[in-house]
């Protein structure tokens, strides 16, 4: 990585539809998921990963990640105020 290649913007792929989104066009929405291995010598290992996808924009208005962004922010700033 690193490399410039031609063209400004590198693209993303669209995960609903498959269109090359330009980056800066793209939406990008972090999703959180675990997954839980099921070893029977092991103790069961619960790993978290943050998957980013990126949709395009009619994507995302359609799956409404713009309402989920927000409520993401917003659900951070309560955080950092700290409820009590
Ligand atoms: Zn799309």
């Amino acid at each position: 990585m690193g490399k410039k290649r031609r063209g400004r913007d590198r693209l993303m792929t669209c995960c609903s539809c498959g269109r090359a989104v330009p980056r800066n066009k793209a939406v990008d929405y972090e999703r959180r998921s675990s997954f839980t291995t099921d070893f029977r010598d092991q103790e069961n290992v619960t790993a978290f990963s943050t998957t980013t996808e990126y949709y395009c924009i009619s994507c995302a208005k359609h799956r409404k990640i713009f309402e989920k962004k927000k409520k993401q922010a917003e659900r951070a700033r309560e955080r950092k105020q700290g409820g009590f």
